[in-house]
């Protein structure tokens, strides 16, 4: 008989399978994975490969720290623990809920963060600038950063560790989001330079700030219309922005020079949305990114290039 020829099992008949025959963390981690490949997930919410999705997962349902997996990899489980992780694994797959949300935390610049379906993962290539200081594009440590549509908080906090010294805003439309937020500050202990306000885009901010950092909600209609099924369990408002996905960009672009000292630079993820973004503003000179670790879609713009729009 082919392989091909042989009975499909049920997800139900695979897990009756795995908590009578399976025995180790690692048989766990491989039946997970199987799963997951034969289900045809999306990946791309903290890991992006049913590997690291599974040892997350698997590690999580144990109570154990999933970056130290290796040292029991050869443990047998109990049937109460294959229990919990096969319940844990059927709800990745069937309810497409992404990991992070599953297992209450999500990495972001080396630092975990709380994470619940009032917030957007994180997962922003901004990361990458923010470890490397935002170089060449801030010439001076920044005094006052801003973190508009802050979500989680994860960008503005972990520009706050790079930057010890210092103050940064954190503002979201969403009290949801900022409760989370609030959670971060209180969790990465950076309460005596980190705040959070509720503000419609800039309506809270005062003063001038030397970075402002954004990743807004920028979802054209057609992406939107096409996401995967585990973008639905992420808040809409983090994600859709009208027809060309620039409704929230536009007015920030419009507000950000006054906010801005001279030396100021903005920093905003478009995603998908820049070709509509470049071609809606042709007179500003967007410098676009590029990531090593993937990601497009993030332009910086210093104060100047503002000044005539
Ligand atoms: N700033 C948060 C992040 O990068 C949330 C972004 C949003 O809600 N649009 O993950």
């Amino acid at each position: 008989m082919r392989v091909s020829e042989l009975p499909s099992l049920s997800l139900q008949q695979h897990k009756l399978q795995a908590v009578d025959e399976l025995l180790s963390l690692q048989d766990m981690v491989r039946w997970a994975v199987s799963r997951m490949a034969e289900a045809g997930i999306y990946f791309g919410h903290g890991t992006d490969n049913p590997v690291d999705e599974a040892v997350l997962l698997v590690t999580h349902a144990l109570g154990l720290p999933w970056n130290q997996v290796d040292q029991w990899r050869d443990c047998r489980l109990t049937r109460q623990e294959r229990e919990r992780i096969v319940e844990l694994i059927c709800c990745r797959i069937e309810q497409r809920v992404p990991a992070p949300y599953l297992v209450g935390e999500a990495w972001f610049c080396g630092l975990p963060y709380v994470v619940d379906e009032r917030v957007l993962i994180p997962r922003s290539p901004i990361a990458e600038l923010i470890e490397n200081g935002f170089q060449p594009w801030l010439q001076h440590e920044p005094k006052r950063i801003m973190d508009l549509c802050t979500g989680s908080g994860c960008i503005g906090i972990a520009c706050a560790m790079q930057f010890e010294q210092a103050e940064v805003e954190l503002l979201d439309i969403s009290f949801d989001a900022l409760a989370v937020a609030e959670e971060n500050i209180q969790r990465l202990q950076v309460e005596d330079r980190v705040i959070a306000l509720q503000s419609d885009l800039f309506a809270a901010a005062s003063g001038k700030y030397d970075l402002i950092v954004s990743n807004p909600p920028y979802v054209d209609a057609d992406d939107m219309a096409c996401l995967p099924d585990e973008f639905h369990h992420e808040p809409e408002l983090a994600l859709a922005a009208g027809d060309d996905g620039l409704d929230l960009v536009r007015i920030m672009l419009s507000q950000a020079r006054e906010l801005l000292t001279d030396n100021g630079v903005v920093v905003v993820e478009v995603g998908n949305s820049w070709p509509a973004l470049a071609e809606a503003y042709p007179q500003l000179p967007f410098q676009w990114q590029e990531f090593e670790r993937g990601g497009h879609g993030v332009f910086v713009l210093n104060a100047a290039d503002l000044d005539n729009l």
